[in-house]
């Protein structure tokens, strides 16, 4: 591909990207620059009005391709406490990982491709969690 092409299918892009909680484009960045963390060789896709918009999202390391759908920093809490919770269920053996994605997105009426907890809105994430508090109280495991 020439530069040009590159930076034309870049511009197209981010065009068709932007934040879903102010609007602004998304940027892809270095993680360092976020995390400051100079280890980290990582890219993020950024809100163009980071740090006022908290807004970031991993890109996949070989494609550039965002991970799942940006989130605020409110988000981002609920997702990880919503995956600590949904791995107590496979880690506990109540279900194998198969089945517990399985179980996931027959919950919530998802095709298999779309049971990933950085897909979830806040809504899904609170859901998930109370779910996951349900499955791990009826089999006695402390939630
Ligand atoms: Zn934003």
């Amino acid at each position: 591909m020439t530069i040009l092409k590159k930076r034309k299918a870049r511009a197209q892009r981010s065009r068709s990207f932007r934040c879903p909680h102010c609007g602004a484009a998304m940027i892809l960045r270095p993680a360092s620059e976020i995390y400051h963390d100079a280890k980290s060789d990582r890219k993020l896709y950024v809100c163009h009005n980071y740090p006022a918009c908290n807004t970031y999202v991993a890109a996949h390391p070989n494609t550039d391709k965002p991970m799942g759908v940006p989130a605020n920093g409110n988000l981002r809490n609920l997702r990880i406490q919503a995956h600590r919770k949904f791995d107590l269920i496979w880690k506990n053996g109540i279900m194998t990982r198969e089945e517990a994605y399985r179980w996931f997105a027959d919950s919530f009426g998802l095709s298999l491709r779309d049971a990933h907890i950085g897909m979830c809105s806040e809504y899904r994430c609170r859901e998930l969690i109370r779910l996951c508090n349900e499955v791990l109280a009826r089999n006695n495991c402390v939630a």
